[in-house]
C-alpha cells in the first residue's frame, strides 16, 4: 500500500519552518507496512492544494495532508479537499458545541471566524481533538483513505494514535517494514556502489539506497514483506552477500556511529586513547566525548595548533618540524607517539594537515592529512588527500582518525 503525505502552509515554504510532520507521519506508516511514495509541502492556497490533492489521488491510496484546519481565511485545507473530491461542506453544531466548550473551559469566548472549524466534509467521520480546536477529518473515496490532520505537531499526533492508527491497522494488509543499515569509512560512494551494485539490482525487494556523508557512506536495506520473519530472511540474504564484498570496511551492521563502534571496541579491549590535533582543532575530541561514558576510555586531547606547541606540549623533536615540516609523516607519527608516551594512554592518536582555504605556508595542498597511530608496539601512519571545503576535510580527517584505530582494535 502507498502513501502520499502533503503539508500545508506557508511558513513551511520559508528558511524558517520546517515539516517535522511528515518525518514522524513516515515513522509511523512505515510501522504499518505502508510505503511513502511522495510527500510535498504547499503553501495556503485552495487551489493550489485542490491541485495537489486530486495529483495524490491518482498515485496514493493513502494521503494525509497537516495543517490548514485552523479558522483564519489562509486554512484552506477543508474547502481544497472538498474542491478535489467535489463535495460539499456542511456544518455540525456538535463539532461548535464541542470548540465553544473548549473555549470556555480556557475563561474565553469563542470567536466567529471559529465557525469554520465546524465545516466537515461531506461523508467525512470527525475525529476529535482533545488537544485544540480543529477536528480532524477521515474520508474514504473510491477506496483510498484520507486523513485531514491539524499542523501543531502535539494535536496531529494525537489525532493520529487515537484514530488514524488503529482505523489504517483495519484496513491495510499486514505489512512489515524491517531495515538494515551497514556504514562504511575509507571508501567512496561510487566505488562503493560499483562494488555492490551487482549484488542488490538483483532484488527489489529489499530496496537498497546508498546515501553518503563525508568519511561515511551508508547502505540502507529496506525489506517490505507479510511476515517478519520474511524480511528478516531477505535482509540476510542480501546482507550476507554485501557484507562479503566489504568485509572490515564496515564499521557499523546496526546504524551505529564511527565514536559509538570505535569506544565499544576500545572498552570491550580495556584500553585507552589519548588524542593530538592540530588542524581538526579539536573536533576529534568533540566527537570522542560526545559518546556518553566515554570517561571510561578516553583521557583526553591536546590541540596543538602552532609548531611550538608541537614541540612543548607533545614532545615532537625541533628537527623533525624544522625538516619535514608540520604538516608530514614524521611530525604526525611524533604527536601520536608524544601524546600516549605524556598521558599514558593505551593508544595515542594524531591528526595534523592542511582544512583549507588557504595552506598557511606549508608546503603542501589543501586536503593533506596526515594520520599517526601509536601503541606499545610501534608507531606509523597514514597519508590521505581530501578535497572540498574546510568542514568536510576536517570532518573526513576525524573519520579517517577513527577509523584507523577501529581497523586496528578490530584485527
Ligand atoms: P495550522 O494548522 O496550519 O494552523 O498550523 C499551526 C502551526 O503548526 C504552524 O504555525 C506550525 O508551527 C505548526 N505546523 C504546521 N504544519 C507543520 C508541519 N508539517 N510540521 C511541523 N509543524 C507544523
Ligand atoms: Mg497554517
Amino acid at each position: 500500500v502507498q502513501a502520499e503525505i502533503i503539508a500545508v502552509g506557508s511558513e513551511l515554504l520559508t528558511p524558517s519552518r520546517v515539516d517535522t510532520n511528515s518525518l514522524y507521519l513516515t515513522e509511523q506508516l512505515n510501522n504499518l507496512g505502508v510505503e511513502l511514495i511522495t510527500k510535498g509541502v504547499i503553501g495556503d492556497d485552495r487551489d493550489r492544494l485542490a491541485g495537489a490533492v486530486r495529483h495524490a489521488l491518482n498515485r496514493a491510496e493513502i494521503l494525509i495532508l497537516t495543517g490548514g484546519l485552523g479558522p483564519t481565511e489562509d486554512d484552506v485545507t477543508r474547502d481544497a479537499v472538498a474542491v478535489a473530491l467535489d463535495r460539499k461542506q456542511a456544518f455540525h453544531a456538535e463539532v461548535k458545541e464541542a470548540i465553544a466548550e473548549r473555549f470556555r473551559r480556557f475563561g474565553r469566548k469563542m470567536a466567529d471566524i471559529n465557525l469554520r472549524q465546524a465545516f466537515i466534509i461531506e461523508g467525512a467521520d470527525i475525529l476529535w481533538n482533545d488537544h485544540g480546536t480543529a477536528p480532524g477529518q477521515w474520508i474514504e473515496d473510491a477506496g483510498r483513505y484520507l486523513m485531514l490532520l491539524p499542523g501543531p505537531p502535539h494535536e496531529m499526533k494525537g489525532l493520529w494514535e487515537r484514530h488514524c492508527f488503529p482505523r489504517l491497522s483495519r484496513v491495510v494488509p499486514r505489512q512489515v517494514i524491517r531495515t538494515l543499515v551497514f556504514r562504511v569509512a575509507g571508501m567512496g560512494e561510487s566505488d562503493l556502489d560499483q562494488l555492490i551494485a551487482p549484488v542488490y539490482k538483483k532484488y527489489t525487494n529489499p530496496v537498497t539506497t546508498v546515501l553518503a556523508a563525508p568519511g561515511d557512506v551508508q547502505v540502507h536495506l529496506r525489506a517490505q514483506c507479510a511476515q517478519d520473519q520474511e524480511a528478516i530472511a531477505l535482509l540476510d540474504e542480501v546482507g550476507r552477500q554485501i557484507d562479503l564484498l566489504l568485509g572490515d570496511r564496515i564499521y557499523s551492521r546496526n546504524g551505529d556511529s564511527m565514536e559509538v563502534t570505535m569506544g565499544n571496541l576500545l572498552r570491550q579491549a580495556g584500553a585507552t586513547i589519548a588524542v593530538a590535533e592540530s588542524c581538526t582543532g579539536g573536533l576529534l575530541s568533540e566527537r570522542l566525548t560526545s559518546v556518553p561514558g566515554s570517561s571510561e576510555y578516553f583521557l583526553g586531547g591536546f590541540v596543538t595548533y602552532a609548531s611550538a606547541l608541537k614541540a612543548d606540549v607533545l614532545g615532537v623533536p625541533v628537527e623533525v618540524l624544522a625538516t619535514y615540516g608540520a604538516v608530514s609523516k614524521e611530525t604526525a607519527e611524533a604527536m601520536a607517539a608524544g601524546v600516549r608516551m605524556r598521558t599514558g594512554a593505551t593508544f595515542g592518536l594524531s591528526v595534523t594537515g592542511v582544512a583549507g582555504p588557504g595552506t598557511g605556508g606549508e608546503q603542501v595542498p589543501v586536503g593533506t592529512i596526515y594520520i599517526g597511530l601509536s601503541d606499545s608496539i610501534g608507531t606509523r601512519s597514514v597519508h590521505r588527500q581530501f578535497a572540498g571545503d574546510r568542514t568536510r576535510i576536517r570532518q573526513f580527517a576525524t573519520q579517517y582518525a577513527l577509523d584507523l584505530l577501529r581497523l586496528q582494535l578490530s584485527s
